[in-house]
């Protein structure tokens, strides 16, 4: 095992696909630059050791809620490891306090975009203000606060009752990090990154896209990737294919989903659809119950699977446009290949991205329609085939390139200005 003299990082994720990848994808960027890497994490999503032999890895506090993790189990973590810095996700918030106690340095990452961190203090004064809870939850008022935000952008999980959400992010602001990191980059959302400077006074660290950075070493998913969907759409024509993946969380029906696959065929496009095993389990028997001419449209134009090689999919040229619930992961994937999207927020943090990519950025087509056949044809046809399509798909080209030249040096820059900060810490 490589770096184990380096200086010994524990890093703590949430055990959900969208905290985890980015967390182990920061993992190999810091072990490529001396750090001796520990993975603490739950049984539940563990990830594979074998995809990462430099790594030492360490299941920690299953079953237990936050109010019962005491410094115990992180003492435990501490001594047996010696370790010198602990860097966490935000959404584990109540790691701050024990880290104090043991008078461990630690460093926030933040697995949403900044924008969204922004919008906590933003709620907070909405509050004391006393707009918060909302009468119209589908509100297009403009946040006076931050006003590329409509109310019902806001990613407050029940608008009329914030109660829970609030609650949650007084505490993320109220810990004292060293550091806070960011995967986003230059040129995406630097007016939010200035004010978070501004309103936190700390080191931010926008370090992003980890997908790219962290690619350069290795495979990082947690799931195993389905076969053949690369070969498949190496046998399409360039900018043909739909990409369809709604989220590793976000569940669907079965009635949605047929309405899905009827929609999708009718469309007459090529597509490659995931669909979480979650979702359908038997997913020959699924298709067996349809229709014969949607079932023919999906078996003769689609691809289905469990788990997709997301980022490969999203970088090739078969690949013209991408239908998604928009987490901050995905955002980042599909903007740093130019793909132009149909987005379908559902909750929390992707309210806010979707605002982002369809009003700020202009790259995304804002679809909150009940899912419903027809609609799903429309959408879809608007976004493969139609001038409207070509227009948003024209915009996400040059985007990347803007983005590309943007982070060009500056993450570098800001990864080197973390690793500094990190060895600056006096214990
Ligand atoms: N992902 C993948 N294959 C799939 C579906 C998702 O590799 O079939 C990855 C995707 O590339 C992204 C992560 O899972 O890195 C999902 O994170 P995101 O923040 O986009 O959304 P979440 O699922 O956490 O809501």
């Amino acid at each position: 095992m490589e770096n184990q003299n380096g200086p010994h990082l524990v890093l703590i994720p949430p055990p959900f696909h969208g905290h985890m990848t980015p967390m182990l994808q920061l993992a190999t960027v810091l072990h490529s630059k001396g750090f001796s890497i520990t993975i603490a994490h739950t049984h539940f999503n563990s990830p594979d050791p074998s995809n990462h032999p430099n790594f030492n890895f360490l299941p920690f506090f299953d079953g237990l809620s936050s109010t019962q993790i005491t410094s115990k189990n992180f003492v435990d973590i501490a001594s047996t490891l010696n370790c010198l810095y602990n860097l966490y996700d935000g959404f584990f918030h109540f790691i701050d306090s024990l880290a104090k106690e043991l008078k461990l340095p630690s460093i926030v990452f933040r697995t949403t975009c900044a924008t969204n961190f922004l919008t906590y203090h933003v709620c907070a004064h909405l509050q004391t203000k006393g707009y918060l809870p909302l009468q119209d939850c589908k509100s297009l008022d403009l946040v006076p606060e931050l006003e590329l935000l409509r109310f019902k952008d806001l990613p407050i999980f029940n608008l009329r009752n914030p109660h829970d959400f609030l609650h949650c992010t007084s505490k993320n602001l109220s810990i004292t990090p060293l550091a806070v990191i960011f995967n986003t980059m230059q040129g995406l959302e630097d007016s939010s990154v200035i004010q978070l400077q501004q309103l936190h006074k700390i080191n931010l660290f926008p370090v992003g896209p980890l997908h790219m950075i962290a690619n350069e070493f290795n495979n990082i998913s947690i799931m195993r990737e389905s076969d053949g969907c690369i070969s498949w759409l190496n046998s399409k024509a360039r900018k043909s294919v739909l990409y369809v993946s709604l989220g590793s969380i976000a569940s669907w029906e079965e009635k949605e989903l047929t309405e899905m696959a009827c929609g999708l065929a009718n469309s007459g496009q090529s597509f490659v659809w995931v669909i979480l095993p979650e979702t359908v389990n038997n997913v020959s028997e699924w298709l067996e119950s349809l229709s014969e001419d949607v079932k023919l449209g999906v078996t003769e134009r689609g691809w289905i699977v469990k788990w997709a090689p997301q980022s490969e999919v999203l970088a090739h040229e078969a690949v013209g446009g991408f239908w998604s619930h928009y987490g901050w992961n995905s955002t980042l994937e599909s903007l740093w290949e130019g793909i132009p999207i149909i987005c379908q927020p559902h909750f929390g943090d992707q309210r806010v991205n979707v605002r982002l990519l369809s009003h700020v950025w202009k790259v995304g087509l804002e679809w909150c329609n009940v899912m419903e056949r027809d609609e799903i044809e429309k959408v879809v046809r608007t976004l493969m085939v139609n001038q409207e399509g070509e227009e948003l798909r024209e915009r996400a080209t040059e985007l990347k390139h803007e983005i590309r030249l943007a982070t060009n040096g500056s993450s570098s820059d800001a990864l080197n200005g973390l690793v500094k900060c990190i060895l600056s810490i006096k214990m």
